[in-house]
Order: C-alpha cells, then structure tokens, then sequence
C-alpha cells in the first residue's frame, strides 16, 4: 500500500485563506489582529522562523510588529518589552521567540505574557485550560497536528494513538488533544524500553522526537496514520523527519511529509490563535 499524502502546504492555504476572510471581517469592525514577535540574539534558523511568521501576518492581512534585540538583552528589558506589549491594545498576541540566550530565564519571561495574549500556547494559564478542557491557546504544532487528522476526517474515538516524545510543546499537549478526542494515549520517551511494541499497536503514531529514522516500516501496523513532526537533516543536509518516510508510505495509510507537512502547519496555527485572540478582545467588549 502507498499511504495518502497529507499535504501540510495545500491544508495550510485552505486554512490562511480563512483566517484572511475572518480578519477582513474584523477590520471592518474597526479591528486588525496584530502579532508582536519578539527576537533576542542572532540564531540564523529563529531569524527565518520569524520572518515567515511575519509574512504568514502580511498574507493574511494581520498587523505584525518585529521586535529584535542583541544578545546581550538583559532579562530585564525583556521583560519590560513583554509588558508594554501586554498593555498595546493594537497587539493581540504575543510570541517571543526561543531559545532565548542562556542568561534570560524562558520560564520566566513566558509567564510574564498575558494569557490572553499567549498564542503559542506555552504559558501555564494555557497548559492547564488545555489540561482541564478550558478555552485558552493550544500550542500550534500539535494544534495544527489536529487540524491535519480533520482534515481526513479521521475520527479518533476509540481509536489508539501512540505519542513519541514527551516535550512541554509538541509531546504533552499532543497526547492531550488527543485524549480530549476520545483516542486512547500512549506517550512514549527516551526511557521507553520497547517502542516498537508500543508502535505496532497504534492506530495514530505522532513521531516528535528530533532524531532521524526513529519510526521505521517494521514498527508501523499496517493502516495506521502517521504525522511527522520531526525536524531533522540528512546526510546531503536535507531538512527530514523523525520517520522513515520511504518504508513508512508502505505501510501507512495517510502520513505527513518532511517538509511541506507539520511545519507550514503551526505557523498557520499561530494566524489561528492570533486571529482568535482578537475575535476574543471584540466579543469581550459586546
Ligand atoms: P525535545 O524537547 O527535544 O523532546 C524530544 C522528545 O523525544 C523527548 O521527550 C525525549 O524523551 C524523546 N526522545 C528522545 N529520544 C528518543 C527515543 N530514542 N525514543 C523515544 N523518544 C525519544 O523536542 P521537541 O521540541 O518536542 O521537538 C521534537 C522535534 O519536533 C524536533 O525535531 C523539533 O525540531 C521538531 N519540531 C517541529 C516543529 C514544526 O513546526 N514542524 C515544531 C516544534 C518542534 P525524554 O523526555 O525522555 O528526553
């Protein structure tokens, strides 16, 4: 069998052009979404996360600001910027770009943003809502991992769903979304004596480790769906997966690409939020 390709790019138009729509609905109320995304130190690969995120605000009408400050920022002035933001009525989400440099405590300046503003989902306010089930911002990796199981319209109750890696970002809040899907949760991790055992039994894998060929053919039962979130380079310095998407396409039955899957996926869960967060500040002042 060659699995269906789910397409994270032609899912991610779909999506944008929606938000678009959405955002040119609240302009004429009087209200443009607007992102503030926040840079400290020169990280090459951050540099391009933020300027797509920046684009993704432009293509979709959103009002972004660009913060970038030196590496030599102290946690301070960071944080002042991260409250004058919080109190900028033309900003609706927050996003400050990790990893920050040694010397900034992230914990610290994460929770420094507002709830209401928190789009990448991280703060503990966030965490626990998603925990509990309460309205608040999902991180947008595993929240646009949902979006790609919609998508194919793939119901999840009942269904076993196999979490490798255990991360504050992608891995936790994935089993999650999950769980409040109906699936039945396994999380896998570095201390996980027999992943392939765990894997064979999955009707959804979710593959967030950061290390090449994690999941291979051998470990997949056949059908199962199977979403990359991995971000990894190959020998000629390729960007790939966690999966072994040769043999994996064999066997699955949908599976996500490496690139052009999860990654245009959480950008677009960041519009989402962002643009969430805004309709949020209108219907609060009705
Ligand atoms: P992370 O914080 O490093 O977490 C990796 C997780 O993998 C940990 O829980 C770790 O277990 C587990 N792990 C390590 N080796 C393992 C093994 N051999 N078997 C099973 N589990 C193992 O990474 P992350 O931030 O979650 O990111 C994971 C990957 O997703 C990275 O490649 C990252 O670049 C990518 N990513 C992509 C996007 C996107 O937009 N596409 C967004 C975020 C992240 P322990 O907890 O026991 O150490």
């Amino acid at each position: 069998m060659t699995a269906q390709l789910i397409d994270g790019n032609a899912l991610s138009r779909q999506l944008r052009e929606s938000v678009a729509q959405r955002v040119a609905t609240l302009k004429t109320q009087g209200i443009t979404p607007g992102l503030a995304v926040v840079l400290v130190g020169d990280n090459p690969a951050s540099q391009v996360y933020v300027r797509n995120k920046v684009k993704a605000c432009h293509d979709t009408g959103m009002h972004s600001v660009l913060e970038q400050y030196g590496a030599t920022m102290t946690e301070a002035d960071l944080l002042a910027r991260v409250d004058a933001l919080n109190n900028d009525p033309t900003i609706h989400g927050i996003l400050v770009q990790l990893p920050l440099p040694a010397h900034i405590d992230a914990h610290k300046v994460i929770e420094a943003i507002s709830p209401a503003k928190d789009v990448d989902g991280f703060h503990v306010a966030s965490a626990g809502a998603l925990m509990v089930g309460q309205p608040g911002f999902w991180p947008c990796t595993p929240y646009g991992c949902m979006k790609m199981l919609e998508s194919i319209g793939y119901n999840l109750r009942g269904k076993h769903a196999v979490v490798i890696g255990r991360s504050n970002i992608v891995g936790k809040p994935m089993a999650l979304m999950l769980l409040q899907q109906n699936a039945t949760v396994t999380v896998c991790h570095s201390a996980t004596p027999d992943l392939k055992a765990m894997t064979l039994q999955a009707d959804v894998i979710v593959a967030a480790v950061g290390k090449r060929n994690v999941l291979t053919a051998d470990m997949v039962k056949p059908g199962a769906v199977v979403i990359d979130v991995g971000m990894n380079r190959n020998d000629e310095g390729k960007l790939c997966g966690d999966v072994d998407f040769a043999g994996v396409k064999e066997v699955a039955s949908h599976i996500t690409p490496v690139p052009g899957g999860v990654g245009p996926m959480t950008i677009t869960m960041l519009m989402v939020n962002t643009l969430e967060s805004a309709e949020r500040g209108l219907a609060a002042q009705a």
